[in-house]
């Protein structure tokens, strides 16, 4: 179900404008707005889920093809040879601001390690 306070589930829904590159019927991907790269997509389920820490068994396909669209996304916007970093934050130490589930893809530039 949506949730209505969930800025993604807005963009799923087209009620928040956003910059969407891919959609299909389990994902969508779009442009953060605060972009921390020269490149900085999000892609996320369109079903409401919370955090990595609410999945379950059932959910091990959509994590798999969260995965698989951000590799071919890299590869369509030309950064894959170079290098991306992908990043899922997960509940309060690691830094999830929003909670609805989102797979960052960061390129365009070396990426530090570790991260902050
Ligand atoms: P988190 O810190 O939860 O891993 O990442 C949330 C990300 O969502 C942040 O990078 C933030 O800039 C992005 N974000 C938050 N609200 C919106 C929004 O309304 N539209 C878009 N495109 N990105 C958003
Ligand atoms: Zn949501």
């Amino acid at each position: 179900m949506p949730e209505p306070d969930c800025p993604f589930c807005a963009i799923v829904a087209g009620r928040l404008p956003a910059e969407i590159l891919h959609e299909d019927e389990q994902v969508v991907a779009f442009r953060d707005i605060h972009p921390r790269a020269p490149v900085h997509v999000l892609v996320i389920p369109r079903r409401h889920v919370r955090s990595l820490d609410a999945v379950g068994g059932d959910d091990r396909e959509l994590l798999g093809h969260l995965l698989h669209v951000a590799a071919r996304l890299a590869r369509d916007l030309g950064v894959a040879e170079r290098g991306y970093r992908t990043v899922l934050n997960c509940n309060g130490d690691g830094g999830q601001t929003v909670w609805h589930l989102h797979l960052h893809l960061l390129a365009g530039r070396p990426m530090g390690w570790p991260p902050g």
